[in-house]
């Protein structure tokens, strides 16, 4: 199966500026769009991620044009990494590397929100995208829904919304509930979503749902959601107790739950029917139909045990220890080859004056710096490196690509010395490389001797030619002690230089 490159995750929308704060640190400079409903949230968030010294801007229909195309360039150029924008921005924009978007608000509807997630991943790397769910953000979008000014519409807006939150809080494979509702319907779970990597648990949530209903029923379905959860979990707030909410039995009856746990299984409670939102009136929660059968004819309630974002990253820390540290080595130095390169091509992209991506795309930089090539052969195996933008580019990625494999692995002893003679395949001159690598010519024609002894196909001939190597060859058999350099360098009377000798016992060894 095809793991899809987006992966989609949705959290509750409970301290997302901490928990984007850390989404970004472990995607360092990568691009990414957050978007959110408010100008000012927008503006709020942008300087928060400042203050944190990381680059983003707001952008929303607010500022002026100058300053709005201003943003852009420097998001298509990558000097700025994140954009925290308002529904405005994007369209119109081609940029094809950026590598997530979060939604710090819930979207409209799931048309929105295709098309904003669709902004990631275009050059087919892989992206990440985030949505914060909360019921707050459910009530506001209905206000404006209902506040807005074409009546007619309102219906079918609500109904969008609707499935939007529908698809927020579904216990079932994401990209197919997404795929479904516009007509596209997926075989299989697709292996990259929050809940196919975490799949629910299901538990008899019959006393929980009892527990929730009897307080609704005892507050006289008077309470919205999160007063209701105070009432359950026995909070001192004076206003439950100037209502006298806290004399009713249910008071406290379920303080062994979290706040966070009971709004999960409050909205659960919500979509299986047991319970109303009276959307009209305050948003408090009412009883139903279904709800009198759990309450007095002793329906039993399955629930999906809210395994809360917290455990989550509580397994991926056990993950990521339990990992043997040579890999974490390896992906570290991967992904810092991958942000070298990135460099490369900004500042390839600068001289040119033409956006990154036009250069190679994330992908290609992705691939470059896992396989490593290093040669012009092993550059075009790259996907996205053709002829042309090998010869436009290839020298600067290979050059970068050469000095961070000849600085990152100094244990391994033959890569240095393939450095050098890659760099000589390449055309470059002993002097050039020996310049370039900050060692003696003859430290560089060692290594080429070294090579060519243990099988290397190196191009000895061009330093010396067949007849003195047979020359020193012979003069080796008449002397006592043949194996010094110094001795042979003495019978030719310095006429023969050192890097003759050297190459010339390489071949005759
Ligand atoms: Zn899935």
């Amino acid at each position: 199966m095809i793991v899809p490159i987006w992966s989609l995750e949705v959290r509750p929308g409970q301290h997302r500026l901490g928990q984007i704060q850390e989404f970004v640190q472990k995607r360092p400079k990568q691009a990414g769009i957050i978007y959110c409903l408010s100008r000012k949230t927008a503006e709020d968030v942008a300087a928060k991620l400042a203050q944190q010294g990381l680059k983003a801007e707001a952008y929303h229909a607010g500022l002026s044009p100058d300053r709005r195309s201003k943003i852009q360039d420097n998001f298509i150029n990558d000097n700025i990494h994140i954009i925290c924008a308002t529904v405005a921005f994007g369209m119109g924009i081609d940029k094809s590397n950026v590598r997530w978007v979060i939604h710090y608000n819930l979207p409209k509807n799931l048309e929105g929100y295709y098309q904003e997630i669709g902004r990631a991943g275009r050059d087919g790397a892989k992206a990440d995208t985030l949505l914060f769910y909360s019921f707050a953000d459910v009530s506001m979008l209905r206000d404006i829904i209902q506040n807005g000014e074409n009546a007619a519409q309102n219906e079918i807006q609500l109904v969008k919304l609707e499935r939007m939150q529908q698809y927020a809080e579904s216990l079932a494979c994401r990209r197919r509930i997404l795929l479904a509702y516009f007509s596209e319907n997926l075989s299989n779970n697709c292996g990259n979503c929050d809940i196919c990597r975490n799949p629910p648990q299901y538990i008899d949530g019959t006393q929980i749902a009892q527990k929730a209903l009897s307080a609704v029923y005892r507050v006289n379905e008077q309470v919205p959601m999160g007063m209701l959860i105070d009432v359950l979990r026995g909070s001192g707030r004076k206003e439950i107790r100037q209502l006298g909410y806290d004399t009713i039995k249910t008071y406290g009856a379920g303080r062994d739950l979290s706040q966070w746990d009971w709004q999960q299984y409050l909205m659960q409670l919500v979509n299986l029917g047991y319970l109303e939102i009276a959307y009209d009136a305050n948003s408090v929660l009412r009883l139903t139909a279904a709800s009198h059968e759990v309450l007095f004819k002793s329906r039993t309630v399955q629930l999906v045990k809210p395994s809360s974002y917290k455990e989550r990253q509580e397994e991926e820390k056990a993950a990521a220890k339990t990992k043997p540290k040579t890999l974490a080595k390896q992906e570290r130095l991967r992904d810092e080859l991958f942000e070298q390169l990135r460099q490369v091509r900004k500042e390839i992209a600068q001289q040119e004056g033409i956006p990154p991506y036009l250069i190679f795309s994330d992908a290609t930089l992705e691939e470059m710096a896992f396989k490593k090539p290093l040669s012009e052969t092993a550059l075009l195996g790259v996907s996205g490196v053709g002829e042309k933008k090998l010869a436009q580019f290839g020298q600067q990625f290979l050059e970068a690509i050469l000095e961070f494999v000849g600085s990152s692995s100094p244990k391994e002893k033959n890569l240095p010395y393939k450095l050098s003679l890659e760099m000589l395949k390449r055309g470059l001159s002993l002097e050039a490389i020996a310049e370039k690598r900050g060692i003696e010519t003859s430290t560089v024609l060692a290594h080429l001797a070294y090579l060519y002894e243990t099988g290397e196909e190196v191009p000895l001939f061009q330093f010396v030619s067949k007849v003195e190597i047979q020359q020193i060859l012979k003069a080796r058999g008449y002397l006592e002690n043949p194996s010094s350099l110094k001795t042979l360098y003495d019978y030719f009377d310095g006429k023969m230089s050192y890097d003759k000798i050297k190459l010339a016992m390489a071949w005759g060894a």
